[in-house]
Parts: C-alpha cells; sequence; structure tokens
C-alpha cells in the first residue's frame, strides 16, 4: 500500500537532500516523501544512506541514494546528474549537509578548525547552489532551501566560525534569491534553532547544563524534533510558498524571540 495522498506539498517533484544520512535531513526524507516528492539522499556515509533509501522504498516511497562530499564540487555535479537521470528532473533541493563546532575562545582555535566548518557549510553550499541553479535552469525552475541557524541571525554559544558560516548562509541565500527570482527559482533558508540530532545530542554531552540553558531561553520550552524543521522546509519547497523568496525563516520554537 502506498501511503501517498494526493494533494501532497510536493506532488511529482524530485527533490535532492544533502546530509540526508542523519538528523534533519535523514527526517526531511521521510517527510519530504510522504508529501509526494521523489527524494534523492546525499551524503557522505554510505551504509546509512542505502539502508534508509530501501526503508523509503520499502513503504512505497520513490527514494535513491548518492554518496556526496558536498565540499567537493565534482560530487555534487554528480549528484544532481543522479537525481535527474534516476527521476526524470529536478525541482527541489535542500541543502542540508552542515557540521557543528563548540564554542572555545575564538582567539585560541586552530585554523582546521575555521576550515573544516567553511568547506562544508559555505564552500559546500557554493558547490550545491551552482550545481543545483545550473540544473533547474535548464528545467524550467525550482526552489531551494538552504539550511542556516538561528546562529545564523545572532550570535549562539558555538564555535565563532560556526555562527560566521551560518550568517554567509543566510547571505548566499539572499543573493541568489535576488540573482534568479526572474528566472524561475525561489531561494530560501530555514534558521532552526536546537533540534535533537547528532550534533546537538554531542553538544549537549560535552556541555553539561547547556539543554536546560537553551530550553529556559526558548518561548516553548523544549529542543525541535529534526521532522519539525523538515515540515518547514518542505512548505518552502513547495507551490504553495510561490511568492516567498530570499526569506531566512527561524523554526525555532520563539527562542529569537524570547
Ligand atoms: P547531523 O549531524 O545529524 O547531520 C549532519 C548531516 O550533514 C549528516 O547527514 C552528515 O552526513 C552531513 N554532512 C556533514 N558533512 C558533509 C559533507 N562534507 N558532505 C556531505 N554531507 C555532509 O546534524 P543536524 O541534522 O542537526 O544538521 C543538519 C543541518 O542543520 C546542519 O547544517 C546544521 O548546521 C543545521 N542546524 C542544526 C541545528 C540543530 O540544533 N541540530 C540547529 C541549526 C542548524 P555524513 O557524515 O554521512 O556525510
Amino acid at each position: 500500500m502506498v501511503d501517498v495522498y494526493k494533494g501532497g506539498l510536493l506532488e511529482d517533484k524530485v527533490v535532492l537532500i544533502t546530509g540526508a544520512s542523519s538528523g534533519i535531513g535523514a527526517a526531511a526524507a521521510f517527510v519530504f516523501a510522504r508529501e509526494g516528492a521523489s527524494v534523492v539522499l546525499a551524503a557522505r556515509r554510505e551504509e546509512r544512506l542505502t539502508a534508509l533509501t530501501a526503508e523509503l522504498n520499502g513503504k512505497g516511497f520513490r527514494a535513491s541514494s548518492v554518496v556526496c562530499d558536498v565540499t567537493r564540487a565534482e560530487d555534487v555535479r554528480r549528484a544532481v546528474a543522479h537525481a535527474t537521470e534516476r527521476f526524470g528532473g529536478f525541482d527541489g533541493a535542500f541543502n542540508n549537509a552542515g557540521i557543528g563546532g563548540d564554542q572555545t575562545p575564538l582567539h585560541e582555535m586552530e585554523d582546521e578548525v575555521y576550515d573544516s566548518i567553511f568547506d562544508t557549510n559555505v564552500r559546500g553550499l557554493w558547490n550545491c547552489l551552482r550545481a543545483e541553479i545550473g540544473a533547474m535552469l535548464a528545467d524550467g525552475g525550482g526552489a531551494i532551501v538552504n539550511n542556516s541557524s538561528v546562529g545564523g541571525l545572532v550570535a549562539i554559544s558555538a564555535a565563532a566560525p560556526y555562527v560566521a558560516s551560518k550568517h554567509a548562509v543566510a547571505g548566499l541565500t539572499r543573493a541568489a534569491a535576488d540573482e534568479y527570482a526572474r528566472l524561475g527559482i525561489r531561494v530560501n533558508a530555514v534558521a532552526p534553532g536546537p533540534t535533537r540530532s547528532e550534533i546537538t545530542l554531542g553538544w549537549f554531552a560535552r556541555n553539561p547544563g547547556l539543554e536546560e540553558t537553551i530550553e529556559a531561553a526558548t518561548s516553548q520550552k523544549r529542543t525541535a524534533a529534526p521532522e519539525e524543521v523538515a515540515e518547514a522546509a518542505a512548505w518552502l519547497l513547495s507551490d504553495r510558498s510561490s511568492y516567498v523568496t530570499g526569506v531566512v525563516m527561524p523554526v525555532d520554537g520563539g527562542y529569537l524571540n524570547h
């Protein structure tokens, strides 16, 4: 029994998800598929991708996976080509791959920390945007959602390069949205607050008391389930948000408003 209802937000769309092997990206694969999309899961950990794709296809959804390191432009081009060839089009992308970093004094931080965060979170997105926009222009337009963070809008207690990288995600979102609006491509971002995933569970484990402090600073007094971020991304990828572009949308339980 295929568990896809008619009128899903992403009916008949082909959507690439980077960072789909865990957390928000894996949740997005299920949410987008439930909304009618054919999903292509991209990340570095092949076994996880294979297991998630098998689970999705086993439920009657349409899913495929491709091993992809977003820091490598060639990998991203291959992932976009895989999506187009496998499902016959390219309508949407959730550029979600990213790495975090603990807050340590900025002046003592090694270059390697800066390099790895910027290579993944900023160059990775740069690589994705170029490949995806090229494919969308050839396919009549599309929608892109990038994953920034509340740390892309204000300072948070994470590594300074992480905060800066997520501000860069917001900047690339706004620049690309303005540049390609006339060509039928919308570009938005979600800015999640603390969400229960591998990044945050490790972060909370290394910093006792941090989770409670963050919950107290959030209007809803809780962290998010990854699916709650994915739901917002699904709407931004869908035609139902057709007049929304260049937005960096907090999905934060009221964290920024508190
Ligand atoms: P996870 O660690 O669970 O997911 C991160 C994903 O990114 C993994 O699938 C990982 O897969 C992938 N990834 C990392 N580096 C690369 C790379 N070089 N190439 C391809 N894929 C890569 O954490 P989250 O789900 O929380 O994180 C997803 C996004 O959400 C990130 O951009 C993060 O900054 C953002 N975010 C998260 C928040 C939170 O509280 N959790 C809050 C705000 C933003 P693999 O290792 O297999 O490559």
